[in-house]
């Protein structure tokens, strides 16, 4: 199956596509953007157009390379996303197993080209950086531009232990290969580091508007959404098409956990420590990270709420009556330092009885 149309972006497409032809491209771009309003998907369009065979202002999605590029078959294409991290300790075999990764999450979303956010443990190792400097030391193998898609760069682990594999990093953004087009992108660039940011043409997109949202629901959610369900979601969704797929059932049941596990911060220690110890160890790491973001987004959506603002989604009752947004906001922040933590080897039990500790505090 195809890459899904392109939605909205008109005018930084047409900036973009005029940066193209006129020869003035940039080599290394960083769009950034609200998370699920189409930055990679934007990145991929600007790759095909940069492949095209006809010079327009859209690929024209019929010669070859386009059509290869929409398959993601297009062999000077390379597009890197966060991966979880590989288990090898011999660099060459790490290398092989990110390669492998990224292989079949290619192959994923050739199957299914809707996917959702990264799961919070993945990232950008320096397995994935070394692969990509490798790629970008081949020769293009279509003999026209080569395209590198680095997707969430704000996953990119920072390289203090390997010194040389971020140079190596650096110094292909600061000399970028003949004819080689890198293309970041980020939800913050704020959280990438500054030697990165500063080699990069920033590229800054918006949100989209809810007739774009509610165009690319109606084309590409099966089965079709009720009428209201569909508004519903697209108020939700607040112009990121990312946003409105999540909202389905994987969210809800996030979302329910983080009440939960509010309504047992507020019902003193007991109840917390007992709801962390229910907390699986281990496993599924992307179900618990999901948790945090459902818990802090509860969070900061029932500070709104306090301060007389519209909540995007409902409040949990135990939170309604709180009345101290800075509170609120604290605890905002508490989860994500927890969310942080979550990303190295800690023990999700440990962080949730410490985290419910310092929830009860600020709450
Ligand atoms: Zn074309």
């Amino acid at each position: 199956m195809p890459l899904l149309p392109l939605s909205g972006h008109l005018t930084t497409r047409a900036r973009l596509a005029q940066g193209l032809r006129s020869g003035r491209q940039p080599q290394v771009l960083l769009i950034s953007g609200p998370g699920g309003v189409g930055k990679q998907r934007l990145a991929l369009w600007l790759g095909q157009l940069g492949v095209c065979e006809q010079r327009d202002a859209e690929p024209c999605g019929r010669c070859r390379p386009c059509r290869l590029v929409a398959g993601l078959a297009y062999a000077d294409l390379h597009w890197f996303v966060p991966i979880p991290r590989p288990k090898a300790a011999d660099p060459d075999k790490a290398i092989e197993e990110a390669a492998q990764a990224l292989a079949e999450t290619m192959a994923e979303r050739r199957s299914a080209p809707l996917y959702g956010p990264p799961d919070g443990m993945s990232s950008h190792s320096m397995a994935s950086v070394r692969l990509l400097h490798q790629r970008a030391s081949l020769t293009a193998v279509e003999g026209g531009r080569r395209i590198f898609i680095l997707g969430d760069a704000e996953r990119l682990v920072p390289q203090e232990s390997s010194q040389e594999a971020a140079n190596a990093l650096l110094k292909l953004l600061e000399e970028p290969p003949p004819g080689s087009l890198f293309i970041l992108t980020t939800v913050d660039p704020r959280r990438l580091l500054p030697t990165i940011r500063s080699r990069a043409v920033p590229v800054r997109v918006n949100r989209l508007t809810d007739e774009d949202v509610r165009e690319f629901l109606k084309a590409h959610v099966t089965p079709a959404l009720a009428p209201a369900a569909l508004e519903e979601r697209v108020a939700l969704a607040a112009g990121s098409i990312g946003d409105a797929l999540a909202a389905g059932e994987d969210t809800s049941k996030a979302y329910h956990a983080a009440e939960q596990l509010i309504e047992a911060v507020l019902a003193g220690p007991s109840a917390s420590y007992e709801r962390a110890l229910r907390q699986p160890p281990f496993s599924a790491r992307g179900e618990f990270t999901a948790l945090l973001d459902a818990l802090a987004d509860t969070l900061s959506e029932a500070a709104r709420g306090t301060l007389g603002h519209p909540t995007r989604r409902p409040v949990p009752p135990a939170l309604l009556g709180h009345g101290n947004p800075a509170a609120l906001l604290r605890a905002v922040e508490r989860v994500a330092e927890a969310r942080e933590a979550a990303y190295g080897n800690v023990n999700p039990q440990i962080l949730l009885a410490v985290l419910g500790e310092e929830l009860a505090e600020v709450l």
